[in-house]
């Protein structure tokens, strides 16, 4: 493989410095292996020609032979377009130019038989094709007529140089005539037999030139497998390392965890709650360093949990951190768990990017010296000048807004690795579990605490507005507190802004007689903090909001979640916002507002959010609709690689088989050092060097 990637196509036929350029920029191609592993999103079957008499509109596309009949230009300056007729034994039908008539026009030849390929169309009750594909028969290539014509992604400023998908498919016809056949395998013989694969060779040539989609599909089978597994392989790898180093080893339960869960524990913990707890004791008893995922649908309790093992921490003399995403989140933490600690005896520190700097110098240095017992953070965690006396338990809470390699920095916060525990508050589905965390092991808290009535959730149009106030009013007379939060994605989005305090003024003249407050990014600290606490104190009935509230903030008596523009928001995301409801004993609601015109796809994610409360299918389904890459959570911290042919959503079967294989090697092979396993070990360092981000741990 290696070869390949250190050949330039700039000299291959068709490329040319120019283009060469243009490629590298646009999709990053730059070597052969680059060409050949940029695989066609779709294929078209070009294997039935159509009689024009067969044709109607709402056909997809269509492909006939005939001849053209008659050409000529009709109307007059940018309206001004090229019509021609065109038939077959069967008929006639219109085809249609409004751009490059005049190339069209030049090069058509009468008494010729013509492939023409397009979208029919009804206009004006007659048949045409716009901008069909134009080939004299006679030109076409068999690859061209074979049943499966790949389609490849480009770009617009590719397109200006006739970079088109045709092109590209002509430099894969190009590389193939040098490299066809000599491609290097990159799974062992044993392996390609016991799991029946197509060869490499065969599988590339596949991709790109399918004799039947019988071989499409054993090739996509093939390169989707081999993708996945060694995503699985190094993952499953660098866990197995990592099993191996020394971890911290927390052997007591000592006084500040006892009195706690004699005294001070505010209520019984669930099932749940306590099977989690054990599992992670476990770990951290076991003398090797703990990395789990600790996975809790939004309102299961895992702040408890997390300061239970604070406890833990600190009775064997350690220092513990909670590091979470954004500071109202962090200043919450520290203020539910000071109240809970201080008492023990425990001293809780908050450090976040508005800390001022003399305060912080304090922190520092009570860090330092062990004062400090547990620190509750954002990023500022992270940075250089913090040092910790004995850091042993890093816990992440919301953990998709961080990054691999943000964590990996954390485990250098002591000599011997922390204990690392990540909390995400969105369910995750297994697949992407496993690709993105697929190191971690797993606690999930599959309970709810008792008492809780799930959150009813109704979709509404803006011109119920009246109804909605209404019912507003109705909840606030019985004391409760509302959320309404505004898509406010960029805090620079004037448009955005202006709803967000529009909204904020509009509730102000409805309810003249309640305190409203509104929060977003562009106030200060100190605001947002008055703001928040105005609210939490029950000062404030309505709350106007960005996302900025999206994550953790816990106010039990809020009941109503009012979601504006609901239609701009992810599944995932409206499931966050909605988990900010349903935390006390009321019944809560939640209210998506939208514009009555909608796609079927936001129809679809509103149908879904009325209909359950059960994040995992939420997420599942989420996955399903937008893909992996769209996929909330991922986007910051990103896969840590990118997919070339696997489909986190679709692939799910040969993800669990490329798992058990890769798990069925190191088992026997930990280290890849058996000489049939040379080819593994070799791929996987040239794979590491290529994308992948966590080569870059450790
Ligand atoms: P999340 O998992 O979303 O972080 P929190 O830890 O914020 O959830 O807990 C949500 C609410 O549930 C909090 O008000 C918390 O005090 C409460 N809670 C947590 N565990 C229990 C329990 N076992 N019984 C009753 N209430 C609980
Ligand atoms: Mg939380």
């Amino acid at each position: 493989m290696s070869e390949l990637s250190t050949q330039s196509i700039m000299y291959l036929p068709g490329v040319g410095s120019k283009r060469a350029e243009t490629l590298k920029q646009e999709l990053k191609i730059v070597s052969f292996y680059d060409l050949i592993y940029y695989f066609p999103y779709r294929y078209e079957d070009r294997s039935k020609i159509f009689s024009i008499s067969e044709i109607t509109p709402n056909m997809p596309y269509v492909q006939i032979i005939g001849r053209f009949v008659s050409l000529s230009f009709i109307g007059e300056g940018r309206s001004k377009r090229l019509s021609a007729k065109f038939s077959d034994s069967t008929g006639i039908i219109e085809l249609v130019w409004f751009k490059g008539h005049k190339y069209i026009h030049e090069n058509i030849k009468p008494d010729t038989d013509y492939l023409i390929f397009g979208k029919p169309n009804a206009f004006n009750n007659q048949l045409n094709i716009v901008h069909p594909e134009t080939e004299k028969l006679s030109d076409v290539t068999i690859q061209q007529r074979s049943p499966l014509l790949p389609y490849y992604n480009t770009t617009e400023k590719m397109k200006s140089q006739f970079l088109n998908s045709k092109a590209i498919f002509k430099l894969q016809q190009n590389a193939f005539s040098v490299h066809q056949g000599k491609i290097p395998e990159t799974l062992p013989p044993y392996f390609i037999e016991q799991y029946k694969l197509m060869f490499l060779n065969e599988a590339l040539f596949n991709i790109h030139f399918p004799k039947d989609h019988k071989q499409l599909q054993l090739a996509q089978n093939r390169l989707k497998f081999e993708e996945l597994f060694y995503i699985q392989l190094s993952i499953l790898k660098l866990k197995s390392q990592r099993n191996s180093f020394k971890g911290l080893l927390f052997p007591l339960v000592g006084e500040f965890t006892n009195s706690f869960y004699k005294t001070r524990l505010p209520f019984e913990l669930t099932q749940a709650q306590k099977r989690v707890i054990k599992e992670i004791r476990r770990d951290m008893g076991s003398g090797k360093q703990m990395n789990r995922l600790l996975q809790g649908d939004v309102g299961s309790g895992k702040t408890i949990v997390a300061l239970m093992i604070m406890l833990i921490a600190c009775d064997n003399f350690f220092q513990a951190t909670i590091m979470a995403p954004t500071e109202i989140l962090a200043q919450q933490h520290f203020e539910s768990i000071n109240q809970m600690a201080k008492p023990l005896g425990v001293n809780v520190g908050l450090l976040t990017g508005s800390t001022k700097k003399s305060d912080r110098e304090i922190l520092h240095n009570k860090l330092e010296t062990g004062e400090l017992q547990i620190l509750i953070g954002t990023h500022a965690l992270i940075e250089n000048q913090v040092k910790y006396h004995n850091l042993g338990l890093v816990i992440i809470d919301e953990q998709h807004r961080f990054g691999v390699a943000q964590r990996a920095k954390l485990w250098k916060k002591n000599s011997t690795p922390p204990h690392v525990l990540v909390m995400t508050a969105t369910p995750i589905p297994r697949t992407l579990a496993l690709t993105i965390y697929g190191d971690l092991d797993v606690s999930v808290i599959d309970e709810l605490p008792p008492g809780r009535k799930p959150i009813e959730t109704v979709h509404y149009y803006h011109n119920q507005r009246n109804n909605l106030n209404h019912f507003i009013k109705q909840e606030i007379q019985k004391g409760r507190q509302i959320y309404i939060v505004y898509p406010l994605i960029d805090e620079s989005d004037k448009v955005d802004f202006k709803n967000l305090t529009e909204g904020f003024e509009y509730m102000q003249r409805v309810f003249p007689d309640y305190k409203i407050e509104m929060i977003h990014g562009r106030l200060k600290p100190s605001e947002k903090d008055v703001a928040m606490k105005t609210f939490t104190s029950g000062f404030a009935q309505i709350l106007v909001s960005t996302t900025l509230i999206e994550v953790g903030v816990n106010v039990p008596n809020a009941s109503v979640m009012i979601i504006e523009s609901a239609e701009r928001f992810g599944l995932s995301q409206l499931h966050q916002l909605r988990g900010r409801v349903g935390r006390g004993a009321e019944q809560s609601y939640c209210v998506l507002m939208t514009s009555p015109k909608l796609s079927d796809d936001t129809r679809k994610r509103m149908e879904i959010m009325t209909r359950t409360n059960d994040g995992f299918e939420i997420a599942e389904a989420d996955l399903k609709l937008r893909g992996p890459g769209d996929l909330e959570g991922t986007q910051q911290s990103g896969l840590p690689f990118e997919l070339k042919i696997a489909n986190l959503a679709k692939d799910q079967q040969i993800l669990q088989l490329a798992r058990q294989a890769a798990t069925k090697i190191l088992d026997e092979d930990p280290l890849l050092e058996l000489s049939k396993n040379f080819v593994l070990n070799k791929q996987l360092t040239f794979l590491a060097r290529q994308k992948i981000n966590w080569s870059m741990i450790s």
